[in-house]
Protein backbone atom coordinates (compact mmCIF):
# COMPACT_ATOMS: atom_id res chain seq x y z
CA UNK A 1 0.00 0.00 0.00
CA UNK A 2 1.04 3.94 -0.47
CA UNK A 3 2.37 5.93 2.23
CA UNK A 4 -0.11 8.70 2.18
CA UNK A 5 2.58 10.93 3.16
CA UNK A 6 4.68 10.27 0.05
CA UNK A 7 2.02 12.52 -1.51
CA UNK A 8 2.01 15.72 -2.34
CA UNK A 9 -1.16 18.09 -2.10
CA UNK A 10 -2.01 17.62 -5.76
CA UNK A 11 -1.71 14.30 -5.36
CA UNK A 12 -3.50 13.73 -2.51
CA UNK A 13 -6.40 16.03 -4.76
CA UNK A 14 -6.00 14.05 -7.41
CA UNK A 15 -7.14 10.93 -5.49
CA UNK A 16 -10.02 12.40 -3.04
CA UNK A 17 -11.28 13.47 -6.80
CA UNK A 18 -11.41 9.81 -8.11
CA UNK A 19 -13.12 9.02 -4.72
CA UNK A 20 -15.91 11.41 -5.79
CA UNK A 21 -14.75 13.95 -2.78
CA UNK A 22 -14.20 17.28 -3.50
CA UNK A 23 -10.84 19.07 -3.69
CA UNK A 24 -11.21 20.79 -0.06
CA UNK A 25 -11.01 17.29 1.67
CA UNK A 26 -7.39 16.96 0.18
CA UNK A 27 -6.56 20.12 1.88
CA UNK A 28 -8.17 19.08 5.19
CA UNK A 29 -6.26 15.80 4.74
CA UNK A 30 -2.88 17.49 4.09
CA UNK A 31 -3.42 19.79 7.33
CA UNK A 32 -3.89 16.75 9.58
CA UNK A 33 -0.85 15.34 8.46
CA UNK A 34 1.78 18.23 8.44
CA UNK A 35 0.34 20.41 11.02
CA UNK A 36 -1.75 17.94 13.58
CA UNK A 37 0.85 15.52 13.07
CA UNK A 38 -1.87 12.60 12.81
CA UNK A 39 -0.43 9.33 12.56
CA UNK A 40 -3.28 7.50 11.39
CA UNK A 41 -6.77 8.56 9.65
CA UNK A 42 -8.97 7.54 12.58
CA UNK A 43 -7.51 10.92 14.39
CA UNK A 44 -9.17 12.76 11.34
CA UNK A 45 -12.01 13.71 12.74
CA UNK A 46 -13.75 15.96 10.44
CA UNK A 47 -14.20 13.61 7.63
CA UNK A 48 -17.12 11.27 7.60
CA UNK A 49 -16.26 7.36 8.99
CA UNK A 50 -17.15 5.83 5.41
CA UNK A 51 -14.76 8.21 3.99
CA UNK A 52 -11.63 7.09 6.28
CA UNK A 53 -12.43 3.28 5.63
CA UNK A 54 -12.06 4.10 2.14
CA UNK A 55 -9.03 5.77 2.96
CA UNK A 56 -7.66 2.97 5.41
CA UNK A 57 -8.24 0.44 2.55
CA UNK A 58 -6.36 2.15 -0.01
CA UNK A 59 -3.30 3.90 1.84
CA UNK A 60 -1.23 3.34 4.72
CA UNK A 61 0.97 5.40 7.18
CA UNK A 62 4.59 4.40 7.37
CA UNK A 63 5.03 5.59 10.64
CA UNK A 64 8.28 5.90 12.76
CA UNK A 65 8.33 4.45 15.96
CA UNK A 66 9.94 4.99 19.47
CA UNK A 67 11.16 1.94 20.83
CA UNK A 68 13.80 2.57 22.97
CA UNK A 69 14.00 5.62 25.14
CA UNK A 70 17.49 6.97 27.42
CA UNK A 71 17.83 9.54 29.51
CA UNK A 72 21.26 11.19 30.31
CA UNK A 73 22.40 12.77 33.74
CA UNK A 74 22.25 15.95 32.14
CA UNK A 75 18.92 16.08 30.97
CA UNK A 76 19.63 14.46 27.28
CA UNK A 77 17.46 12.35 25.68
CA UNK A 78 18.49 9.78 23.12
CA UNK A 79 16.04 7.41 21.13
CA UNK A 80 15.78 4.43 18.78
CA UNK A 81 13.21 4.24 16.47
CA UNK A 82 12.47 1.73 14.21
CA UNK A 83 10.96 2.55 10.39
CA UNK A 84 8.40 0.41 8.96
CA UNK A 85 10.78 -1.78 7.52
CA UNK A 86 12.72 -2.43 10.69
CA UNK A 87 15.34 -0.41 10.15
CA UNK A 88 16.74 1.77 13.50
CA UNK A 89 17.44 5.48 13.43
CA UNK A 90 18.64 7.44 16.43
CA UNK A 91 17.71 11.12 17.50
CA UNK A 92 18.60 13.15 20.37
CA UNK A 93 16.73 15.98 22.64
CA UNK A 94 18.89 18.72 24.05
CA UNK A 95 17.74 20.91 26.76
CA UNK A 96 19.53 23.72 28.03
CA UNK A 97 17.80 26.70 29.88
CA UNK A 98 16.43 28.25 27.52
CA UNK A 99 16.39 25.73 24.36
CA UNK A 100 15.11 22.53 23.37
CA UNK A 101 17.34 21.29 20.40
CA UNK A 102 16.39 18.52 18.63
CA UNK A 103 19.38 16.11 16.63
CA UNK A 104 17.54 14.24 13.56
CA UNK A 105 19.18 11.75 10.89
CA UNK A 106 18.77 12.07 7.59
CA UNK A 107 19.81 8.20 6.09
CA UNK A 108 19.89 5.08 7.81
CA UNK A 109 24.38 5.10 7.92
CA UNK A 110 26.29 7.32 6.47
CA UNK A 111 28.51 6.28 3.16
CA UNK A 112 31.07 8.27 3.59
CA UNK A 113 33.26 7.07 6.42
CA UNK A 114 34.95 9.84 8.25
CA UNK A 115 37.72 8.27 10.35
CA UNK A 116 36.01 9.71 13.76
CA UNK A 117 32.57 9.27 13.54
CA UNK A 118 30.63 6.19 14.66
CA UNK A 119 28.08 6.42 12.30
CA UNK A 120 30.29 6.18 9.46
CA UNK A 121 31.10 2.81 10.71
CA UNK A 122 28.14 1.62 9.54
CA UNK A 123 27.06 0.99 6.30
CA UNK A 124 24.68 3.38 4.27
CA UNK A 125 21.50 1.03 3.93
CA UNK A 126 18.87 4.38 2.77
CA UNK A 127 17.80 7.30 2.93
CA UNK A 128 14.81 8.51 5.38
CA UNK A 129 11.71 9.73 3.53
CA UNK A 130 10.74 13.47 4.58
CA UNK A 131 7.45 12.03 6.94
CA UNK A 132 10.62 9.88 8.53
CA UNK A 133 12.45 12.70 9.49
CA UNK A 134 9.35 14.67 10.59
CA UNK A 135 8.44 11.79 12.56
CA UNK A 136 11.85 12.25 14.72
CA UNK A 137 10.88 15.34 15.50
CA UNK A 138 7.46 14.73 16.68
CA UNK A 139 8.72 12.21 19.17
CA UNK A 140 11.51 14.98 20.37
CA UNK A 141 9.01 17.31 20.50
CA UNK A 142 7.01 15.18 23.08
CA UNK A 143 10.57 14.68 24.82
CA UNK A 144 10.84 18.28 25.07
CA UNK A 145 7.47 19.41 26.03
CA UNK A 146 7.31 16.46 28.98
CA UNK A 147 10.78 17.86 30.05
CA UNK A 148 9.95 21.62 29.72
CA UNK A 149 6.45 22.21 29.12
CA UNK A 150 7.64 24.11 25.78
CA UNK A 151 8.83 21.72 22.79
CA UNK A 152 11.16 22.12 20.82
CA UNK A 153 12.89 25.58 19.97
CA UNK A 154 15.82 24.49 17.65
CA UNK A 155 16.62 21.49 15.19
CA UNK A 156 19.63 20.40 13.83
CA UNK A 157 20.38 18.01 11.13
CA UNK A 158 23.22 16.42 12.99
CA UNK A 159 22.29 12.92 13.73
CA UNK A 160 22.95 9.81 11.08
CA UNK A 161 23.99 10.35 7.65
CA UNK A 162 25.18 13.22 5.37
CA UNK A 163 21.70 15.79 4.74
CA UNK A 164 22.98 16.79 1.50
CA UNK A 165 23.13 13.19 0.08
CA UNK A 166 19.41 12.69 0.59
CA UNK A 167 18.87 16.24 -0.42
CA UNK A 168 15.23 16.01 -2.01
CA UNK A 169 13.67 14.34 1.19
CA UNK A 170 15.71 16.96 3.43
CA UNK A 171 14.78 20.19 1.99
CA UNK A 172 10.82 18.33 1.78
CA UNK A 173 11.32 17.78 5.50
CA UNK A 174 12.36 21.51 6.30
CA UNK A 175 9.19 22.69 4.41
CA UNK A 176 7.01 21.25 6.10
CA UNK A 177 8.71 22.02 9.57
CA UNK A 178 9.17 25.66 8.78
CA UNK A 179 6.11 26.36 6.58
CA UNK A 180 2.90 28.05 7.77
CA UNK A 181 1.01 24.94 5.73
CA UNK A 182 3.03 22.66 8.35
CA UNK A 183 4.54 23.02 12.23
CA UNK A 184 5.23 26.75 11.04
CA UNK A 185 8.45 26.83 12.60
CA UNK A 186 11.18 29.71 12.19
CA UNK A 187 13.77 28.52 9.49
CA UNK A 188 16.37 30.54 11.81
CA UNK A 189 16.11 27.99 14.26
CA UNK A 190 16.80 25.25 11.84
CA UNK A 191 20.41 24.34 10.97
CA UNK A 192 21.73 21.57 8.68
CA UNK A 193 25.51 20.60 8.46
CA UNK A 194 27.12 19.02 5.97
CA UNK A 195 31.07 17.04 5.72
CA UNK A 196 31.06 19.95 2.33
CA UNK A 197 29.29 18.63 -0.34
CA UNK A 198 29.95 21.60 -3.16
CA UNK A 199 27.10 20.79 -5.33
CA UNK A 200 24.45 20.53 -2.70
CA UNK A 201 25.77 23.54 -0.91
CA UNK A 202 24.98 25.56 -4.35
CA UNK A 203 21.98 24.15 -4.67
CA UNK A 204 20.65 25.25 -1.55
CA UNK A 205 21.75 28.68 -2.05
CA UNK A 206 19.67 28.77 -5.31
CA UNK A 207 16.88 28.09 -3.51
CA UNK A 208 16.92 31.19 -1.29
CA UNK A 209 17.10 28.67 1.65
CA UNK A 210 16.51 30.44 5.16
CA UNK A 211 18.18 27.69 7.43
CA UNK A 212 21.33 27.29 8.72
CA UNK A 213 24.07 26.06 7.44
CA UNK A 214 27.25 23.88 8.92
CA UNK A 215 30.42 22.97 7.91
CA UNK A 216 32.12 20.09 9.26
CA UNK A 217 35.34 21.33 8.82
CA UNK A 218 37.66 19.17 11.67
CA UNK A 219 40.98 20.35 9.69
CA UNK A 220 42.26 23.70 8.09
CA UNK A 221 44.08 22.20 4.98
CA UNK A 222 43.47 19.96 2.10
CA UNK A 223 45.97 17.46 3.34
CA UNK A 224 44.70 17.10 6.79
CA UNK A 225 41.45 16.80 5.82
CA UNK A 226 41.72 13.99 3.07
CA UNK A 227 43.30 11.83 6.12
CA UNK A 228 40.33 11.55 8.15
CA UNK A 229 37.62 12.77 6.10
CA UNK A 230 37.39 11.23 2.22
CA UNK A 231 34.60 13.58 0.88
CA UNK A 232 37.84 16.00 0.93
CA UNK A 233 39.23 14.27 -2.23
CA UNK A 234 36.26 15.03 -4.34
CA UNK A 235 35.38 18.21 -2.69
CA UNK A 236 38.14 20.38 -1.96
CA UNK A 237 38.29 22.78 0.76
CA UNK A 238 39.01 25.65 -1.88
CA UNK A 239 35.99 24.85 -3.89
CA UNK A 240 33.49 24.53 -0.73
CA UNK A 241 34.85 27.71 0.24
CA UNK A 242 33.64 29.14 -2.93
CA UNK A 243 30.26 27.27 -2.47
CA UNK A 244 29.68 28.92 1.14
CA UNK A 245 30.52 32.02 0.11
CA UNK A 246 27.97 31.86 -2.77
CA UNK A 247 25.72 30.52 -0.19
CA UNK A 248 26.31 33.62 2.25
CA UNK A 249 25.62 35.51 -1.02
CA UNK A 250 22.30 34.36 -1.36
CA UNK A 251 21.08 33.74 2.24
CA UNK A 252 22.75 36.48 4.18
CA UNK A 253 23.29 33.68 6.85
CA UNK A 254 26.97 33.01 8.46
CA UNK A 255 28.14 29.47 7.85
CA UNK A 256 29.32 27.68 10.96
CA UNK A 257 32.49 25.96 11.08
CA UNK A 258 32.41 22.81 13.01
CA UNK A 259 36.00 21.75 14.27
CA UNK A 260 36.65 19.25 16.49
CA UNK A 261 39.69 19.44 18.16
CA UNK A 262 41.83 16.04 18.17
CA UNK A 263 45.06 15.40 20.31
CA UNK A 264 48.15 16.31 17.93
CA UNK A 265 46.49 16.18 15.54
CA UNK A 266 44.92 19.17 14.48
CA UNK A 267 45.15 21.35 17.66
CA UNK A 268 48.80 22.98 17.12
CA UNK A 269 48.86 26.86 16.95
CA UNK A 270 50.38 26.37 13.49
CA UNK A 271 46.84 24.72 12.90
CA UNK A 272 45.03 27.70 14.34
CA UNK A 273 46.62 30.30 11.91
CA UNK A 274 45.43 27.73 9.42
CA UNK A 275 42.03 27.95 10.57
CA UNK A 276 42.21 31.66 10.93
CA UNK A 277 43.08 31.91 6.93
CA UNK A 278 40.32 29.86 6.33
CA UNK A 279 37.60 31.96 8.35
CA UNK A 280 39.01 35.47 6.88
CA UNK A 281 37.92 33.74 3.28
CA UNK A 282 34.04 33.39 4.49
CA UNK A 283 31.72 35.01 6.82
CA UNK A 284 31.55 32.36 9.64
CA UNK A 285 31.40 31.34 13.11
CA UNK A 286 33.53 29.01 14.84
CA UNK A 287 32.64 26.11 17.03
CA UNK A 288 35.04 24.59 18.26
CA UNK A 289 33.65 20.59 19.35
CA UNK A 290 34.83 18.41 22.33
CA UNK A 291 35.65 14.59 20.34
CA UNK A 292 33.57 12.10 22.32
CA UNK A 293 35.77 9.14 22.39
CA UNK A 294 34.86 6.33 20.00
CA UNK A 295 35.43 2.72 19.97
CA UNK A 296 38.37 1.77 18.00
CA UNK A 297 39.08 4.88 17.08
CA UNK A 298 42.80 6.13 17.43
CA UNK A 299 41.99 9.76 17.39
CA UNK A 300 41.35 11.48 20.59
CA UNK A 301 39.97 14.22 22.31
CA UNK A 302 42.46 17.68 22.83
CA UNK A 303 44.17 17.94 26.20
CA UNK A 304 42.49 21.13 27.85
CA UNK A 305 45.82 22.93 27.89
CA UNK A 306 46.21 22.66 24.19
CA UNK A 307 41.97 23.29 23.75
CA UNK A 308 42.51 26.59 25.75
CA UNK A 309 45.79 28.04 24.12
CA UNK A 310 43.76 27.17 20.86
CA UNK A 311 40.63 29.01 22.13
CA UNK A 312 43.06 31.72 23.26
CA UNK A 313 45.02 32.35 20.17
CA UNK A 314 41.84 32.46 18.36
CA UNK A 315 40.10 35.00 20.64
CA UNK A 316 43.28 37.00 20.02
CA UNK A 317 42.81 37.27 16.36
CA UNK A 318 39.37 38.39 17.01
CA UNK A 319 37.66 35.10 16.06
CA UNK A 320 33.90 34.62 16.68
CA UNK A 321 34.89 31.12 17.93
CA UNK A 322 32.27 29.01 20.92
CA UNK A 323 33.88 26.00 22.71
CA UNK A 324 31.02 23.14 22.74
CA UNK A 325 30.57 21.14 25.56
CA UNK A 326 29.46 17.64 24.95
CA UNK A 327 26.11 16.43 26.10
CA UNK A 328 24.47 13.13 26.45
CA UNK A 329 28.00 11.34 27.04
CA UNK A 330 26.90 8.82 29.25
CA UNK A 331 24.12 7.30 27.27
CA UNK A 332 26.46 7.58 23.55
CA UNK A 333 24.05 10.51 22.80
CA UNK A 334 26.87 12.73 21.48
CA UNK A 335 27.79 13.73 18.52
CA UNK A 336 28.97 11.44 16.37
CA UNK A 337 28.26 8.48 19.15
CA UNK A 338 24.91 7.26 17.32
CA UNK A 339 25.59 3.73 16.05
CA UNK A 340 22.98 1.75 16.66
CA UNK A 341 23.50 -0.15 19.32
CA UNK A 342 20.31 -1.75 19.54
N1 LIG B 1 27.04 14.21 8.06
C1 LIG B 1 26.87 15.52 8.54
C2 LIG B 1 25.92 15.64 9.71
C3 LIG B 1 26.04 14.64 10.84
S1 LIG B 1 27.48 14.66 11.87
C4 LIG B 1 28.21 16.10 8.90
O1 LIG B 1 29.19 15.37 8.93
O2 LIG B 1 28.27 17.30 9.11
C5 LIG B 1 27.26 15.94 13.04
C6 LIG B 1 28.57 16.49 13.60
O3 LIG B 1 29.17 15.62 14.59
C7 LIG B 1 29.63 16.67 12.53
O4 LIG B 1 30.28 17.89 12.68
C8 LIG B 1 30.56 15.53 12.82
O5 LIG B 1 31.80 15.74 12.26
C9 LIG B 1 30.56 15.52 14.33
N2 LIG B 1 31.11 14.31 14.92
C10 LIG B 1 31.21 13.10 14.37
N3 LIG B 1 31.76 12.23 15.24
C11 LIG B 1 32.01 12.92 16.38
C12 LIG B 1 32.54 12.57 17.65
N4 LIG B 1 32.89 11.33 17.92
N5 LIG B 1 32.66 13.53 18.59
C13 LIG B 1 32.24 14.79 18.33
N6 LIG B 1 31.71 15.18 17.16
C14 LIG B 1 31.60 14.26 16.19
FE1 LIG C 1 28.79 10.71 7.81
FE2 LIG C 1 28.91 13.13 9.00
FE3 LIG C 1 29.73 10.90 10.30
FE4 LIG C 1 31.15 11.85 8.24
S1 LIG C 1 30.78 12.89 10.21
S2 LIG C 1 30.62 9.69 8.60
S3 LIG C 1 29.55 12.61 6.91
S4 LIG C 1 27.65 11.36 9.64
Amino acid sequence: MKDIRSLSLAEITEALVALGEPKFRAKQIHEWLWQKSVRGFDEMTNLSKPLREKLNAQFSFFLVEEFVVQKSKDGTVKIAMALHDKRVVEGVMIPDDERSTACVSSQVGCSLSCSFCATGFLKRERNLEASEIYDQIYLLNQHAKAHNGRGLTNIVYMGMGEPLLNYDNVMQSIRYITSPEGLNMAARRVTVSTSGIERGIRRMADEGVKFNLALSLHAPTNDKRETIMDINKSNKLEDVIDALNYFYEKTGNKITFEYILFDGFNDSIEDADNLIKLYKQVPAFINLIEYNNVEGVTLKKAKAEKRDAFVAHLRKHNIEVAVRRSRGKDIDAACGQLANKH
